[in-house]
């Protein structure tokens, strides 16, 4: 992992011997959805930092607010996270800490840093000023230590309804800092609990749950995005406040925020509720489950965490430099094979009618270990019907009337004639091959010629269902905000070499000089593969 800012506070603190502990970070989801690329880039940094210095990482459940967690969210995070390739030290849920954070709250009103209101949330609201005026000072603010515990017991045994009594912190309603302004810490709430059930109806605000889930697990660096900046002070208040030894940091650093996709997950919880797209892994989210269905491998996005980096300003990172990241991990890893998608006949005329040769193809052109296959050929012959024009372009060295090329793996052909429908369409192309110019007999290269295509022999070839993905969302062009690209999927059927339906599900090819593919894991049935297009082959991105 490449240093950054984060890794300099961390040398220093080493340096200054200012834990007695080792090094330990957390990676503390909210199981309220499925993990995105932003949580990628948390997981990497987290678990990441942890590695670099020989120390741990906790997978934290952050299940503090009982309203909106779900038990298939929290299965769903644990095998993102080992998939990434990372092991956790300890899998904690906030939640097991709910009576260390009461007693933590009792310890502070005994301090006399906290006390019991009767105000709303709506008064309290009101009341904590703006950012130019201080706030209000709470009536029952100066209620004695020993009456606001008596009521924050009461609170707990079910005395209260819902927002007509809480729990603030006693610090200072004139803070330039709105969230130094008596915050809440804890709230009356009637709803049973994923992990607690009806044990509590009193629940602890996340300000002043997260840094007591840290420093009850020892955290060292608490790391997390630059909206919790401002929170900071009041992190380090309530551990100062409780004279915690060793308290953990926080350091914020900025989101991952990626172009032509929909993020949060909020939002991507609402596109599955509606429908617009297959599910939590359809395969165009940029959620974990979604990038592992769709292809991409973990080291990619591992790679391209490390690439991004971790900075303290906020921006944008293009879909194409992720995009980059996986073809550059899939080039020497997969086999490829010969897919045609929009075909044309291509006939030898002086090939013998009937006969059937094979020829050899190279599974992957960069790695010659990774052995070769073989398909067959003979007289008529699908190629693509971008490899032919009738009036060729400049620099266009592929078929035209007149011209030879390599048919990869094959021989040399030239284009001699073509045959049109009755609209003019080309509907075949009349070659004749060759035959010194065999691929891998002596001398087949004896001439050289500048365009080499791939083909499929019409006879053997096979159907296979494709799925095309465009970006999931583009920007609106009066909000900027994006948009989800129903057009986003395209299904179609290309004709392969015989041995591509011998793929398995998950299994991961070049379809050559077109693009990466997968065999889809959902979809998928024995011998007959459904393919979902990972990443084309050409790259806008330059690293
Ligand atoms: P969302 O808004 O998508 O729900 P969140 O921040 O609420 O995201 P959490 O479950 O609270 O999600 O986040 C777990 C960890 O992942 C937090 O430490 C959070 O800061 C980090 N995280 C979330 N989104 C991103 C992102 N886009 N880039 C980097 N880290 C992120
Ligand atoms: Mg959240």
């Amino acid at each position: 992992m490449e240093g950054n800012f984060i890794h300099d506070i961390i040398d220093k603190d080493i340096a200054d011997h200012k834990y007695s502990r080792h090094i330990i970070t957390r990676f503390p989801p909210e199981p309220n959805g499925y993990l995105h690329i932003g949580h990628v880039k948390s997981i990497c940094l987290n678990f990441g930092t942890a590695l670099k210095y020989g120390g741990t990482c906790n997978l934290r459940y952050d299940d503090t607010n009982p309203t909106k967690e779900d038990e298939e969210f929290v299965g769903s995070i644990e095998e993102d996270v080992k998939w990434l390739g990372f092991e956790w030290d300890k899998l904690n849920y906030a939640s097991n800490y709910f009576d260390k954070m009461y007693v933590c709250a009792q310890e502070l009103i005994k301090r006399g840093l906290a006390y019991a209101c009767e105000m709303t949330p709506e008064q309290i609201h009101e009341t904590r000023g703006t950012l130019t005026e201080p706030g209000k000072e709470a009536p029952d603010r100066n209620r004695s230590a020993e009456e606001s515990l008596k009521i924050f017991e009461d609170m707990k045994n079910g005395k209260y309804e819902d927002g007509v009594m809480c729990i603030r912190a006693k610090i200072d309603m004139a803070s330039p800092n709105i969230n130094m302004r008596d915050p809440v810490i804890y709230r009356v709430l009637h709803t049973s609990h994923h992990n607690t059930g009806d044990k509590w109806c009193i629940y602890p605000m996340y300000d002043f749950a997260h840094p007591l889930e840290d420093a009850i697990e020892g955290i060292t660096h608490s790391l997390c995005t630059l909206e919790f900046e401002d929170h900071r002070p009041f992190y380090e208040w309530v551990l100062k406040s409780l004279d915690w030894p060793e308290p953990p940091q926080q350091i914020e650093f900025a989101k991952l925020n990626l172009s032509n996709t929909i993020m949060s997950k909020r939002n991507i919880r609402a596109l599955v509720a509606t429908g617009d797209v297959e599910g939590f892994d359809d395969p165009r989210l940029c959620t974990i489950a979604g990038m592992r269905r769709r292809g991409y491998t973990p080291e990619a996005l591992r790679n391209f965490c490390d690439a991004i980096g971790v900075a303290k300003a906020n921006s944008q990172i293009g879909m194409d430099q992720l995009e980059y990241f996986v073809r550059d991990d899939l080039k020497d890893k997969v086999e490829s094979r010969f897919v045609i998608f929009d075909p044309i006949k291509l006939t030898i005329t002086n090939y013998e009618d009937g006969k059937t040769e094979t020829c050899t193809i190279e599974n992957n052109q960069n790695v010659p270990e990774m052995g070769s296959h073989t398909l067959p050929f003979s007289k008529h012959l699908y190629v693509e019907r971008e490899d032919f024009m009738e009036i060729p372009a400049k620099k266009y060295f592929r078929l035209f009337p007149g011209n030879e090329v390599r048919l990869k793996g094959a021989y040399f052909v030239t284009c001699n004639e073509v045959i049109k429908d009755a609209d003019g369409k080309v509907v075949e192309l009349l070659c004749t091959y060759d035959p010194e110019t065999k691929s891998g007999t002596p001398g087949a290269d004896a001439r050289k010629v500048k365009g080499t295509i791939h083909w499929i022999d019409a006879e053997t070839a096979v159907d296979i269902p494709v799925r095309q993905f465009g970006y999931l969302a583009y920007p609106n062009e009066e909000t900027g905000r994006n948009e989800f690209d129903p057009n986003s999927r395209i299904e179609l059927t290309a004709k392969a070499e015989p041995i591509t339906k011998e793929a398995k599900p998950g299994e991961r090819f070049q379809f050559f000089r077109n693009g990466y593919y997968v065999a889809d894991t959902k979809l998928s049935k024995d011998g007959e593969p459904v393919f979902n297009q990972i990443v084309g082959l050409k790259s806008t991105y330059r690293p």
